[in-house]
């Protein structure tokens, strides 16, 4: 453990310092154990991401770890109908490992799918990936990354050669233009916010914030330019703000012409997107693209940050090709203060595509569909050549898809909800009723998922097992185990290790620590994008967080990408991609006359599993509130307070609603967190829509039409 100075109250001998288990901002924490238990936690001043602050969610982590739903035991169900019984450890694997051999040799490896979690350590997500891809034999290992970053991570790859955020949280404090796009940073990386609201407030005249969002947030509050567009044509806004740049001659043209493919092709549709088209299809004026377009232009170092709103969209990848475009075209890239710089949702979703948690994907970034990759990771596993399948496997949504028509019969789900966090449930829960095996492994029980569950295997939590997590600008951080598990709960990577010496393959997973898991996918990295193998959890306990790449133990990691303009691509150039405005799947119409977008909001994470059982935030936002436009809760007779009844093609929900200008006309927004165990009416996933983008294989989460019908009138 790293020695910490402390000030004030901080007691050194008792604070421990490591990384907060919430979101992708990656926050260092520093965190109190009296008796084996986490009593405090507070931000740690020394981590680079967050020097000192913290948000609410990090300060109420010591009650939600001991709560009377942690999952103590192994239970199986021996068949369907029958209930859950606690059986020892070796009994639960070999169950599981018997059925799997079964499922195996009667229908293949294909059979059987594996859906993880971006709140995995890198070691478990390595593991898995192992033990999936070379010793089951399929790729069909994915995870709730996909339903958050997929889009982000194809858009990367597509644009500059490889996945990996080029900037840093440094770049904050050094951009003189912000443009905000489909996240409400205030509420969802609370501390990225702060951040950026001190940068905006130490130079208001200099630094400009612009946020594109329907919803007027606590982020656009900060904004300069809140531009409310309609929802889902952000390609036709960042299409007509590059038209105007390149009216305006604004363009970086040395460094397009030196550094950069495919501009003239692109030029040609971007000159069919005048702001006059972009505000028609936006719906703002075309006053505010050209001001919003001449504000980044003329920056001095302009940072894109985005999340979901850009990337839960059918046309997620191009979404995210049409703002590289403009970083590229304006040169706004591998410079200080300057690039495009996605906000990760999950505090490892960024280690889990390094280590090939996306069923297209191998460690190191490497592709399935690479036969030269193949063979180097068949060499690292000393696994036979040719043992690695080359297709892609099913992605998250796919592996239900294929639950329920019998394509996929078995699934273990680790550390995730996806019956409460995916989209369309009715789907979900059909896949996994039908399913002939659910493993489930996870550190409480009920939730949504683990009703379902065959198998139940109990996790340890943060902080009850040690690991490293990447956080949003590629910053490793080693999180050591603070206190032991409750009851037989097992840390991930051993209940993966001992799954693999049930199934005979002992010697590729011995009892490893979690020290030299990590250094066997390090080397693996070697030589690739995202390479740390200079990185050690020894090294990372004694000097602290560190960014990638580290391709050597001397290396001092390296804060931003592409500072020499040479991308990763066969000719070294960024790519530009012509992409062009499309409607959401599902456009409004007389049945459904408003679009629902969904996301989170500031007390909550994910599917309330452990925000929900903190008294403190559970009772800040104890139930979701749907909001709703002044106009259009006049025209559905609806007053604010009353509790209304949204119906999609798939489903309804319940919920009260706050009636407000605060929310762009023609669109209502719902928080996702509440599942079905919360109440059944709850639950936006009984609303949204299982179409996705075709290259990310992202769903579209944020908008499906809806309609709305007031059932009882506000409590007063
Ligand atoms: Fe944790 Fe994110 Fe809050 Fe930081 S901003 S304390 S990482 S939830």
């Amino acid at each position: 453990m790293r020695p910490r100075d402390a000030s004030g109250d901080v007691d050194t001998a008792a604070w421990r310092s490591t990384m907060c288990p919430y979101c992708g901002v990656g926050c260092g924490l520093l965190v109190q154990v009296r008796d084996g238990r986490v009593t405090k936690v507070r931000g740690d001043p020394a981590h680079p991401a967050n020097l000192g602050d913290i948000c609410a969610k990090a300060v109420h982590l010591p009650p939600i770890l001991g709560t009377a739903d942690r999952l103590r035991h192994p239970q199986i169900r021996v068949r369907r109908g029958a209930e859950l019984e606690r059986v020892p450890w070796e009994l639960a694997l070999r169950f599981t490992a018997d059925r799997m051999r079964e499922i195996i040799t009667a229908h293949g490896p294909d059979a059987v799918a594996f859906y993880a979690s971006g709140q995995l350590l890198t070691e478990e997500y390595y593991l898995g990936s192992k033990l999936a891809r070379g010793f089951v034999g399929t790729n069909n290992f994915d995870t709730n990354s996909r339903l958050c970053m997929a889009s982000a991570a194809a858009g990367y790859a597509r644009s500059l050669g490889s996945d990996g955020p080029p900037a840093s949280y440094q770049d904050i404090d050094l951009a003189d233009c912000f443009l905000l796009l489909g996240t409400n940073t205030a509420d969802c990386h609370p501390v990225t916010f702060k951040r950026i609201r001190r940068r905006k407030l130490q130079a208001p005249d200099d630094v400009t914030v612009m946020v594109v969002d329907p919803r007027w947030t606590e982020t656009a509050d900060l904004a300069d330019l809140h531009l409310s567009l309609r929802p889902g044509s952000d390609i036709a806004l960042l299409n007509a703000m590059l038209h105007v740049l390149w009216r305006e001659g604004l363009l970086d043209t040395r460094f397009v012409a030196e550094h950069t493919t495919g501009w003239e092709g692109l030029r040609a549709v971007i000159e069919r997107y005048p702001p006059e088209r972009g505000a028609a299809l936006t719906g703002l004026s075309r006053e505010v693209i050209v001001t919003a377009a001449l504000r980044f232009g003329r920056a001095r170092a302009a940072l894109s940050l985005w999340s979901m709103g850009i990337n839960q969209s059918h046309v997620g990848t191009d979404k995210n090709a049409a703002i590289i475009n403009l970083h590229l075209a304006t040169g706004q890239i591998g410079r200080p203060g300057a690039g495009p710089f996605s906000l990760t949702g999950q505090p490892n979703a960024m280690g889990g595509r390094e280590t090939g948690g996306l069923a297209h994907l191998l460690p190191g970034y490497r592709l399935v569909s690479d036969a030269a990759a193949r063979a180097a990771v068949e060499r690292h596993w000393a696994i036979p050549a040719g043992r690695l399948p080359s297709t892609p496997g099913r992605s998250a949504l796919e592996i239900f898809e294929g639950l329920a028509r019998d394509e996929v019969r078995a699934v273990w789900i680790m550390c995730t909800n996806p019956a409460a966090s995916m989209p369309d449930l009715d789907l979900v829960e059909k896949a996994l009723r039908q399913a002939e095996l659910v493993v489930v492994q996870d550190a409480y029980h009920p939730t949504e998922t683990t009703r379902f569950a065959d198998v139940l295997l109990p996790a340890a939590q943060w902080p009850e097992k040690d690991g490293v997590m990447t956080n949003s600008e590629r910053r490793l951080t080693y999180l050591p185990k603070l206190v032991d598990p409750p009851g037989e709960a097992l840390p991930d990577a051993v209940i993966l290790t001992r799954f693999a010496h049930e199934m005979g393959w002992k010697e590729a997973f011995p009892c490893a620590s979690t020290a030299e898991i990590f250094d066997e996918f390090a080397s693996l990295t070697a030589g690739t994008v995202c390479d740390y193998s200079g990185v050690s959890h020894v090294r990372l306990q004694a000097d602290g967080p560190v960014q990638w790449p580290v391709p050597a133990p001397d290396h001092p990691g390296t804060t931003r990408l592409y500072t020499d303009a040479v991308f990763p691509t066969p000719d070294g150039r960024a790519r530009f991609l012509v992409v062009e405005h499309a409607e959401p799947l599902e456009s409004p119409d007389a049945s459904f006359p408003l679009v629902l977008t969904t996301g989170r909001v500031r007390d909550h994470w994910h599917t309330l599993t452990r925000t929900g059982k903190s008294p403190a935030l559970a009772s800040r936002t104890p139930e979701p509130i749907l909001e709703v436009n002044l106009g259009d809760a006049r025209r559905a007779g609806i007053q604010d307070g009353d509790f209304v009844e949204v119906t999609s093609r798939r489903g309804k929900v319940v919920a009260q609603c706050r009636v407000s200008a605060a929310i762009r006309e023609g669109t209502c927004f719902l928080p996702f967190h509440w599942g079905r165990q919360a109440g059944f009416y709850k639950s936006a996933n009984n609303l949204t829509l299982s179409g996705r983008d075709p290259v990310s294989h992202q769903p579209e989460l944020k908008a499906c039409a809806v309609r709305l019908r007031r059932v009882a009138e506000a409590i007063t």
